[in-house]
């Protein structure tokens, strides 16, 4: 695949445009895997990253985060436009969507909204019709929100779509703290609208995506409340 623009996103964050040399069939929210030449070993080169954009788009877009000490952002931070990048394997992941008439709650940290973005984008894109859409972000300061300006364009143009962000290192003019009291108020507010008889009934289903830590306390809180797995996807960033 050949680097065709680099966009620094934040100061550690940045964004590839790819275009495959052959044709990379994916489905919105999922992820591919690079083959980098940083060990000798191949299967030590190889780093997963989720797609950012809609699979109706000609090229892959990859939105990703430096880690400190780090092989293969490290190698990735080295590379210009019109360098090539192998691709190790195509497409995989579990956050797809099979069943649109649902209500979701899409929730994240960092570069975990990569995947919420491409289903965004293919939602507005092929204009499909879904129940409400929650996407919850959470990061550290106001300077590492993620495609900002996108989201308020996907918010106008996808109606059920409610953008929640939440700042855990700094007030701001939004709420601080973690994602974790977010999406409880949503599920409580859906319990209670249910009650009322307010609320198209349909299911609610979880999809989850980030690093460990947020990952694992959304999956374990989401199952204490009484989700079962088959509502809650997942994938984690390691
Ligand atoms: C499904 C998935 C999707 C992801 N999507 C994104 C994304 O969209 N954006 C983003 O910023 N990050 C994403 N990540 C994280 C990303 O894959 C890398 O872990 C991250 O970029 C750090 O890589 P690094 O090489 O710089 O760090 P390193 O610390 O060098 O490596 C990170 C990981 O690579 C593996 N690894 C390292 N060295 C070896 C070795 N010698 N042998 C075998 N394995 C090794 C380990 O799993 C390690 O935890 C995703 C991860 C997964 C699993």
């Amino acid at each position: 695949m050949i680097i065709t623009k680099i966009i620094d996103e934040t100061s550690t964050t940045k964004r590839f445009y790819l275009k495959p040399d052959k044709d990379l069939p994916f489905k919105a929210g999922q992820y591919i895997s690079l083959s980098l030449p940083i060990d000798p070993r191949k299967s030590r080169g190889i780093r997963h990253y989720s797609i950012a954009n809609s699979p109706n788009a000609d090229e892959v877009e990859l939105v990703i985060v430096e880690k400190e000490g780090g092989k293969g952002t490290a190698y990735l931070w080295s590379l210009e436009v019109g360098d090539h990048i192998e691709l190790g394997h195509g497409a995989s992941g579990v956050l797809t969507i099979n069943n649109y008439k649902k209500n979701f709650v899409f929730i994240c940290t960092g570069t975990g909204i990569s995947p919420f973005k491409s289903i965004l984008e293919y939602i507005k894109e092929e204009k499909i019709e879904t129940g409400d859409i929650h996407l919850v972000f959470g990061t550290r300061r106001e300077e590492n929100i993620l495609y900002f300006t996108e989201m308020q364009e996907l918010v106008e143009a996808i109606p059920q779509l409610k953008y929640h962000i939440i700042l855990s290192r700094e007030p701001w003019k939004g709420r601080q703290g973690y994602v974790h009291e977010i999406y409880k108020e949503i599920i409580d507010n859906y319990f209670q609208a249910m009650e009322n008889g307010e609320y198209n009934e349909l299911p609610l289903e979880f999809f989850i995506c980030g690093w460990k830590d947020m990952v694992d306390e959304a999956r374990k809180t989401l199952f204490d409340i009484g989700f079962d797995k088959k509502q809650v996807k997942v994938e984690v960033y390691e």
